[in-house]
């Protein structure tokens, strides 16, 4: 199963995490020097690879000879725009040694939110690859505010894995793979409540953050994209050997044989839900088991303030719980004056009929 898998792959985003690339908290340049080694292993055999690459703040922290990490926030922004740069030239000397050029691409939550930002930025890495440049993603630390941040970079990762449609995520840490009662799992089909438990132990969420139950976080998202994902030991020689000829090595989770399509993507893993729709039983079934589109005849109640083209929950009034979340044709001003009425009714009430559906099927993901 494994070879099979990676015998299709011709593209991979490699996520590195800060603690492949520091010792003891400070950045060092053996160790990118060898992880490019690694790298230029795989483009040597024509693979196209974009890194989404930590260690900008652990860079600035070496720079600025800081031994604890800053707590305050423009402190430590202040602290990443030193050691991006500083990261980045670490990158480029590496690179050089085999004549290959970097390119840096900071991006931030905003940028993937907005479609035709998100469309041009796998424009630009698809021209980097057009002249074999190595594209390196950080997330833009230094404009993020909690509100717009990614998270880490984990998530990161596995949102431009599905940006770039890849054919494999390979995220790198110090540890060997996902671990189950100290053993490695090689291959993983399904993320079980079970599993996430693992992830965490008996932690909160919030603690967990960068650690396993965040690389899990990523995973969900590939499994959806339908992008295998390997999560392995960075600091391990000769692992790209490995993962490229199918070995056995790390932790390969499966994806979904059910890939949604780019936009459905796009709309799933960037936006976030600015209100609710519930919805009666026979538009649930209508969405859920005939593929249609969201009708406002099955419309109930609405809850939020959206703007047309806003993406939106959808509940099932019987069961309470999120069905699906699409793009609505119609504000929430607008459907509360409409819900409940047929198609043919719309135009009668607001004096204009733009969509007959209120979300597209093309636009709606099941959950
Ligand atoms: N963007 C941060 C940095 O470069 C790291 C975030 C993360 O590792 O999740 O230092």
């Amino acid at each position: 199963m494994r070879r099979e898998i990676i015998s299709q792959v011709k593209s991979l985003v490699i996520k590195i995490g800060t603690s492949i690339l520091s010792t003891n908290s400070t950045i060092d340049r053996l160790k990118i020097e060898r992880l490019v080694e690694g790298i230029n292993f795989l483009l040597e055999r024509e693979f196209r690879v974009c890194l989404v690459s930590s260690g900008a703040i652990s860079s600035g922290m070496s720079m600025l000879g800081l031994r604890t990490r800053p707590k305050v926030l423009p402190q430590l922004q202040a602290t990443a725009a030193v050691g991006q740069r500083y990261l980045m030239d670490l990158y480029a000397d590496a690179f050089q040694k085999y004549n290959r050029i970097v390119a840096q691409i900071l991006l931030t939550q905003e940028d993937l939110k907005d479609r035709r930002r998100y469309l041009n930025i796998r424009n630009t890495i698809s021209a980097l690859w057009e002249r074999r440049i190595v594209p390196i993603i950080n997330e833009n630390d230094t404009v993020a505010v909690e509100e717009i941040k990614f998270g880490d970079n984990d998530r990161l990762s596995a949102l431009v894995a599905s940006l770039l449609n890849i054919d494999l995520l390979v995220i790198l840490s110090d540890v060997d793979g996902f671990i189950v009662e100290e053993r490695v799992l090689s291959q993983i089909g399904e993320i079980t409540p079970e599993l996430e438990t693992w992830a965490c132990g008996t932690e909160k969420k919030e603690i967990c953050i960068g650690g396993m139950y965040s690389k899990l976080e990523a995973v969900k998202i590939c499994f959806r994209a339908g992008i295998p994902c390997i999560l392995a030991n960075g600091n391990r020689p000769g692992i790209w050997e490995k993962i490229i000829k199918g070995e056995e090595i790390g932790t390969l989770f499966l994806p979904s044989k059910k890939k949604l399509t780019s936009r459905k993507q796009w709309m799933l893993f960037n936006l976030k839900p600015k209100g609710k729709i519930y919805i009666d039983r026979g538009a649930r079934e209508a969405i859920l088991n005939k593929g249609k589109s969201l009708l406002s005849v099955g419309i109930v109640k609405i809850e939020g303030d959206f703007s047309e083209a806003d993406l939106v929950s959808v509940f099932d009034t019987e069961g309470k719980k999120e069905i699906a979340q699409g793009i609505s044709h119609y504000s929430a001003e607008e459907l509360n004056k409409i819900k409940g009425l047929k198609t043919s009714e719309i135009e009668k009430v607001l004096g204009y009929k733009y969509y007959d559906e209120v979300i597209h099927r093309d636009n709606l993901v099941l959950l």
